[in-house]
Formats: C-alpha cells, sequence, structure tokens
C-alpha cells in the first residue's frame, strides 16, 4: 500500500503551479493541495497537515517569506519541509529564506527532475 502524502503547493503563477502539481503526481500515493498566495495556503493549512510544503516567494496578498514565519510559529507545523521556490539570482532572498526556517529550495525555471529529486529526499519516498 501506498503511503498516502500531502504536499501544499504556493505559487500565485497558474502555469507554473501546475508544472509543479503535475511532477509531483509522479509520486504514488502524493496528494497536491494548492494555494494562490500565503493567506489561502494558511486557510488550506487549517484543514491539513502536509507532508512538505512548496512555495513561491514572490506572490499577492501574502508572500512566502511571511508565509513561512506563519508556519514555523506554528507549533504543529514547525517541522514540516519547506522548499522555496526562487528566481535565479535570487541569492539574499535563499539566504533570508533559510533564516526563517525553509529547509531547501529550488530556482526558476522548474524542471521536473530537480523538483522530483528534492521533494523525493526530503519525504524520504
Ligand atoms: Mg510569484
Amino acid at each position: 500500500m501506498e503511503k498516502a502524502l500531502t504536499a501544499l503547493v504556493v505559487e500565485d503563477n497558474k502555469s507554473v503551479r501546475e508544472l509543479i502539481v503535475i511532477a509531483l503526481k509522479r509520486i504514488p500515493g502524493l496528494e497536491a493541495i494548492e494555494a494562490n498566495h500565503g493567506v489561502e495556503a494558511l486557510e488550506k493549512l487549517e484543514g491539513i497537515q502536509p507532508d512538505i510544503i512548496l512555495t513561491d516567494i514572490n506572490m499577492p496578498v501574502m508572500d512566502g517569506m511571511t508565509l513561512l514565519k506563519h508556519v514555523r510559529a506554528n507549533e504543529s507545523l514547525a517541522k514540516v519541509p519547506i522548499v522555496i521556490i526562487t528566481t535565479e539570482h535570487a541569492a539574499a532572498d535563499k539566504a533570508r529564506a533559510i533564516a526563517l526556517g525553509a529547509t531547501s529550495y529550488i530556482t526558476k525555471p522548474i524542471r521536473a527532475p530537480r523538483l522530483l529529486k528534492e521533494v523525493r529526499n526530503l519525504l524520504k519516498v
């Protein structure tokens, strides 16, 4: 029996979000929950306990850095791996995200093999 896994994908760019979700579906038993921005992610987090969170940084309403702070401040989510999705040449963003508690990062443009390698590694599947 496959392990049931939940990933929360937070990204305001619909095509990037879909690309991530399609890639994640290659992991058996994984369900991807989508959110457009940080506030929507926090709303979804009231009803789910994800095994991993992937989040963009630049988003309307609430950005990824602020979401990261909220998630890490929540005791039940404090240990969930968080992968930040950054644009290339955003070294300062990566450093800041890691300082705020991000587990790792991947760089846009998203490539499915790289994304899957990172997610499988963090989920140990
Ligand atoms: Mg964005």
